[in-house]
């Protein structure tokens, strides 16, 4: 778990005293802390893939001792999921290749607007600059990426979609608001649950603890744990509120899934 914050991240910029604003976060909560959502995904033999390349993504690298990627799967193309993209060149220059990228046309198209200059061809040998693989990715697919198998559905996330991943019987549901029909056929049978859960009350683009408790109900996870928090998610608040099996992400979190 490299980041489970909200766009904004814990804390926000700004606070009384500059030091943040931490909304009902306990600022002495270590686990408070959150960055933008992200995630690595690490197989058996070693290779990893990194979900989303947000605004803290060089940070969150080196935070979680992460030495190499070796592919890279976009789930939208929000702001607090794409800004890091420029720091691409420098995994470029661990693996001394072009990095294998997916995502979905809309999401390609639109980081092709904003990074025109990462999907030039690369010149080798340097990498001044991100040297892509880009492949699109339709929901409804199963694809193989650094070794590992995941299925790609679709979300629902307001005014925009996003891609939610299964892997084995882990699911990794960012930034979604409501589930279709076959977004809960690709998480059936799931056992651990990451999913999206940005604050207490109802939101118009992201789940909140009522609906995420309804899900749960319905899907049947072992163990459910919360990401994409903003600053009304405070630790201690959850630990005493959150029923058993569902659980709040932390930075730095690792998770054992089985396939
Ligand atoms: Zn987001
Ligand atoms: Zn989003």
């Amino acid at each position: 778990m490299l980041g489970c914050g909200g766009s904004a991240g814990v804390p926000m910029v700004g606070g009384a005293d500059g030091r943040g604003d931490w909304g009902a976060c306990d600022p002495s909560e270590r686990r408070n802390r959150r960055t933008r959502a992200s995630i690595i995904l690490e197989g058996d033999d070693g290779r990893r893939i990194l979900i989303d390349t947000g605004p803290d993504m060089r940070n969150q690298l080196i935070d979680n001792a992460i030495p190499q990627v070796d592919a890279v799967l976009i789930t939208h193309a929000h702001a607090d999921h794409i800004t890091g993209l420029d720091d691409l060149r420098i995994l470029n220059r661990i693996i001394n290749q072009p990095m294998p990228l997916r995502t979905d046309a809309a999401t390609m198209e639109a980081l092709r607007l904003r990074f025109d200059y990462a999907f030039l061809p690369w010149r080798p040998p340097s990498f001044i600059r991100p040297a892509l693989e880009p492949e699109i990715i339709t929901p409804g697919d199963r694809i193989t990426l650094a070794g590992m198998s995941i299925e790609v559905f679709n979300q629902d996330h307001g005014f925009s979609t996003s891609l939610g991943l299964r892997i084995g019987r882990f699911a990794y549901c960012t930034d979604v608001v409501a589930l279709d029909d076959a977004a809960w056929r690709a998480l059936e049978g799931v056992e651990t649950w990451l999913v999206d859960c940005f604050q207490r009350d109802p939101h118009r683009t992201h789940a909140w603890p009522a609906l995420i408790e309804e899900w749960v109900a319905k899907l049947g996870p072992k163990r459910t744990i919360l990401t994409h928090m903003g600053n009304d998610m405070d630790w201690g608040w959850m630990m005493r509120n959150l029923p058993l099996g569902i659980e709040p992400a932390y930075d730095g979190m690792e998770i054992a899934i089985a396939r």
